[in-house]
C-alpha cells in the first residue's frame, strides 16, 4: 500500500509567558534581521552557505544562546529573503527586507511538547523552562503523532506556540468513489450503489447573519478602536463556526466514502482565472472557504485510509449523466435532458457526472447509467447535521 505523510499545524496558546522569553523574541529578532541584511548584501538563498558564513561570528557576539536558535535564524532569513526577491521581480516590494514580528523558529533541539500534561520544555539562554499552555480545540487527534517544527509567535493576545504534526498513513486502492458537489448552502454526496445523499449546511445564513451583524456594528458605532475590536471579534466567530461546519462536513462524507475507499472532488485550481469560473461560481462557495473544506475532506479521507481524486469540473452541470445529452433548467433547480428525458436535481447531476468522471479518470469502464431507482424523482435524501446555532451578544 502507498503511503502519504499528513502534515497539520496546532496552535497552543501558553498560559504564562515569563520576562526571558520577551529577552529571547527581541535577540532573535536582532539576529534575524541581522541574518536578512547579510543574505540582501550578498545575495544569498542558500541556508547551508549563509550558515557557513555568519555562525562563527554569531557565536560570539551570542555565547549564551543555544547554537540551534542561530541554526532556525539562518533558515528563517534565507525564507524572508526568498520571499522578498520574488516580490521584488514582480515589482511588489521596495526598500531592504525587514523582518518586524515576533516570531521564533524552534527545531526538535530546542522544544520539547508533551501534549498529555500540556506542557512544553524550551532551551533559552538561562537553561531550560517549563510552560504550561491551554490545550487546543482538537488536539486529542495528535496523540501519537510526530512532532516536527514549532514556532513561537508573540500577538496581542499573548505568546502561542504552533506545532507542525504529522503522520504516516496507508492510502488503499479504491474499489469505488463518492462524487461530492460542494454548494454553498449543501453538499451533494452521488454512492457507487446509485443513492443520492445531500447535507443542507446552512452556509449562506451563518454566513448573512454575520454579514447583518457587521453592517448593525458600523452603523451604530463610530470609527475608532472599538468598533475594529468588535469587528475583528465577530470576524473570528465567523471563522471559527465556519471551521466547525467543515469538520462537520468532512466528517459525514469521509463516514459515507471509507466503505469505498474513495472520494471525487472538482479541481478548482486551474481554471480561477477564466470567465467560466466566476459563472460557474457564482452563488457557490466563496473561494477561500471552497479550498478550506476540500482541505479539511482531503486530510480526514487520509486518516481513514480514503483516496481523494480531483476530476475536471467541466460541464458537470450541463451534460446528461446517463446519454451525455445537453441538460436544460426545468424548474426550480431541476435539469432536464433533451435527448433522453432524464430529470433530476441540479446538485444530483453535478455530483454524479463527479463520481462517473472518477471512475474514467481512475480507468474503471464505466456500464451504461440508469436513473437511480432509490430517490423519489431524481431528489438527494437528506442528511442532518447540526450547524445553526443563534449568534449571540
Ligand atoms: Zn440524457
Amino acid at each position: 500500500m502507498p503511503s502519504e505523510t499528513i502534515k497539520l499545524t496546532a496552535k497552543f496558546k501558553l498560559k504564562e509567558t515569563p520576562k526571558g522569553l520577551d529577552y529571547l523574541f527581541s535577540v532573535y529578532r536582532e539576529i534575524v534581521n541581522f541574518l536578512i541584511s547579510y543574505t540582501h548584501e550578498n545575495n544569498i538563498t542558500s541556508f547551508y552557505r549563509l550558515k557557513k558564513e555568519t555562525y562563527k561570528s554569531l557565536r560570539e557576539g551570542y555565547p549564551e544562546l543555544p547554537s540551534h536558535y542561530i541554526y532556525t535564524a539562518c533558515q528563517m532569513a534565507t525564507a524572508v529573503y526568498k520571499s522578498y526577491r520574488k516580490r521584488k521581480r514582480k515589482g511588489k516590494a521596495n526598500g531592504k527586507p525587514v523582518f518586524k514580528k515576533g516570531v521564533i523558529m524552534l527545531d526538535d533541539h530546542l522544544f520539547k511538547l508533551n501534549l498529555e500534561k500540556g506542557v512544553v520544555k524550551f532551551s533559552t539562554p538561562n537553561g531550560r523552562i517549563a510552560l504550561e499552555f491551554y490545550p487546543a480545540k482538537y488536539y486529542k487527534k495528535f496523540k501519537g503523532w510526530k512532532v516536527g517544527q514549532a514556532w513561537l509567535v508573540k500577538t496581542p493576545k499573548g505568546v502561542f506556540i504552533n506545532v507542525v504534526f504529522s503522520k504516516e498513513v496507508e492510502i488503499r486502492e479504491p474499489k469505488a468513489f463518492v462524487g461530492v458537489d460542494l454548494n454553498e448552502n449543501n453538499v451533494t454526496l452521488a454512492l457507487p450503489n446509485g443513492e443520492f445523499v445531500q447535507i443542507i449546511t446552512h452556509e449562506r445564513e451563518i454566513r448573512t447573519g454575520y454579514f447583518v451583524k457587521r453592517r448593525k456594528i458600523q452603523k451604530k458605532i463610530r470609527a475608532g478602536k472599538k468598533r475594529e475590536e468588535l469587528l475583528q471579534k465577530y470576524g473570528e466567530r465567523e471563522r471559527n463556526r465556519l471551521n466547525d461546519l467543515y469538520h462537520k462536513i468532512a466528517n459525514v462524507i469521509v463516514e459515507f466514502a471509507k466503505r469505498y475507499g474513495g472520494i471525487a472532488l472538482e479541481d478548482l485550481t486551474e481554471i480561477r482565472e477564466s470567465i467560466r469560473y466566476s459563472a460557474e461560481m457564482n452563488g457557490r462557495l466563496h473561494r477561500w472557504s471552497f479550498h478550506k473544506l476540500q482541505s479539511i475532506i482531503k486530510y480526514k479521507a487520509k486518516l481513514k485510509s480514503v483516496r481523494v481524486v480531483f476530476v475536471n469540473p467541466a460541464f458537470t452541470s450541463s451534460l446528461c449523466p446517463i446519454c451525455g445529452g445537453k441538460l436544460s433548467p426545468n424548474g426550480h433547480r431541476v435539469l432536464k435532458c433533451s435527448n433522453c428525458g432524464f430529470e433530476a436535481d441540479r446538485d444530483v447531476v453535478g455530483s454524479w457526472n463527479i463520481r462517473l468522471k472518477a471512475l474514467k479518470m481512475w480507468g474503471v469502464t464505466v456500464p451504461p447509467e440508469s436513473p437511480p431507482m432509490k430517490t423519489g424523482g431524481g431528489k438527494p435524501t437528506h442528511y442532518k447535521i447540526n450547524t445553526l446555532h443563534t449568534i449571540n451578544g
